[in-house]
């Protein structure tokens, strides 16, 4: 019933903020909403990050200690690592089927392209900016960015969720191979702190209504005009519709065939966590609220400690298929040629990887696709063409990577026998 009243009250929350935002964009009263209302969104977002990292570093910690065995450590990460590597791999070819069937890049006329073009050159500029220093890396970079040098750093740098993760992995081997007696003394410290921190997120979640209602309503003031967005309409319905494809069919199809659950009890546990991602564009901002979600799900606290936070990291489906297809829109847009087969391929593996490297904020996806353009040898400048309708296509694909880390937490819960499923 809690979780029901939560996610209705964000629900309302949304729609108000939205109704709220444009009667205000009507009124000329942007700024208001900007110096008034806006920050509480961002504090709400600040409080989720906040708790993010302590909770990741203290749920894993005793999660791991809990397995009390090194081998079901790595049956649960290969398993992990092998679903969350096949659901971006299948998100990426959805992607690329839908864009090479609808061709929405052929929908833009020149006109409009120019006129994007010229209007978005400096945004685009920036993020290109941004993606250099991933670009002149080596293959192995990702490998060597997980491994931290000072894990104090690791621990304030937004960036480097890998890095804490592998080190508090480390922590938690470490407590299943020394003594009984002194191990327990760490773990039961961290048990106490685990549930400090859970009532925390309890009490974050209160303000929830509040901060969602800032963010829509900041939203509505501050999206840009809508009158070139026309010309765009066909390559956002295309992100859309395989957004859509792996929430509705592709997701439940994998929750009823390898966990048997009801596609329809998920969705009702899993929901405020999908709000969230959709208000706050950020899958590390709404990773405690879908721990909460997933755990009242039936999964154990031992698998979603690990399998939430990695995925939150490193499994971005929705990223990677709205890479795929905006690799393609910009392609059919920008060049006089289709795009060959092979280059194609080498998008499933760019885009997949490219996915992997993108950090769990907003716009991070838009970031990585330099790359993909890039690799693929398409202009980078065509970045501009998408911008104006990336920031509603990044709430969508926030609310797939975060749908996606759900069930592949379920599915691998089922798998090691720590899903305890209430059938009702
Ligand atoms: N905002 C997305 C996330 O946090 C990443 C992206 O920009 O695609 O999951």
């Amino acid at each position: 019933m809690k979780k029901i009243a939560l996610h209705w009250k964000i629900l309302i929350a949304m729609a108000l903020g939205l109704a709220f935002g444009i009667l205000m964009k009507n009124l000329s009263l942007t700024a208001v909403v900007i110096d008034w209302i806006k920050p509480f969104g961002t504090i709400f977002i600040n409080l989720l990050k906040m708790i993010a990292v302590p909770l990741i570093v203290v749920s894993l910690i005793v999660g791991l200690s809990d397995l009390k065995d090194i081998s079901k450590i790595s049956k649960l990460g290969g398993r992990t690592v092998l679903f969350y590597l096949c659901s971006t791999m299948v998100a990426v070819i959805i992607g690329l089927g839908l864009a090479n069937s609808i061709q929405p890049g052929s929908y833009i006329n020149n006109e409009s392209r120019l006129s994007l073009l010229a209007h978005y050159s400096t945004d685009a500029n920036q993020k290109i900016a941004m993606a250099s220093s991933a670009k002149t890396n080596g293959p192995l970079q990702p490998l060597i960015d997980s491994v931290p040098d000072n894990f104090f750093a690791a621990l304030s740098d937004n960036g480097s969720m890998l890095k804490v993760i592998l080190f508090v992995i480390l922590i938690g081997i470490g407590l299943i191979l020394i003594e009984e007696e002194k191990a327990k003394p760490v773990i039961d410290f961290f048990k106490g702190l685990n549930a400090v921190i859970m009532k925390i997120i309890d009490l974050i979640m209160l303000f929830s209504p509040y901060g969602v209602f800032a963010l829509m309503a900041a939203l509505m003031v501050e999206i840009p005009d809508f009158s070139t967005l026309g010309a765009l309409g066909i390559y956002g319905l295309t992100v859309l519709l395989g957004l859509a494809f792996m929430t509705f069919i592709f997701y439940p199809l994998l929750l009823m065939v390898f966990a048997r659950v009801s596609p329809l009890k998920f969705f009702k546990a899993i929901a405020p966590a999908q709000l969230l991602a959709f208000s706050t564009s950020s899958s590390a901002a709404t990773l405690p609220v879908t721990m909460e979600c997933v755990t009242d799900l039936g999964v154990d606290d031992e698998v979603s400690s690990f399998v939430l936070p990695l995925g939150a990291t490193v499994n971005m489906d929705g990223t990677s298929l709205y890479q795929a297809v905006a690799a393609l829109f910009i392609a059919q847009a920008m060049l006089p040629y289709p795009l060959d087969f092979h280059t194609q391929l080498m998008i499933v593996v760019t885009a997949t990887l490219a996915s992997i490297g993108s950090a769990a904020v907003p716009s991070a996806g838009i970031v990585m696709l330099v790359i993909v353009l890039g690799q693929a040898g398409i202009p980078e400048a065509g970045l501009a063409l998408i911008f104006a309708i990336d920031r509603p296509l990044d709430m969508c694909r926030t609310v797939v990577n975060v749908t996606s880390d759900a069930t592949i937490a379920t599915i691998v819960a089922k798998s090691v026998d720590k899903l305890h499923f209430s059938k009702d």
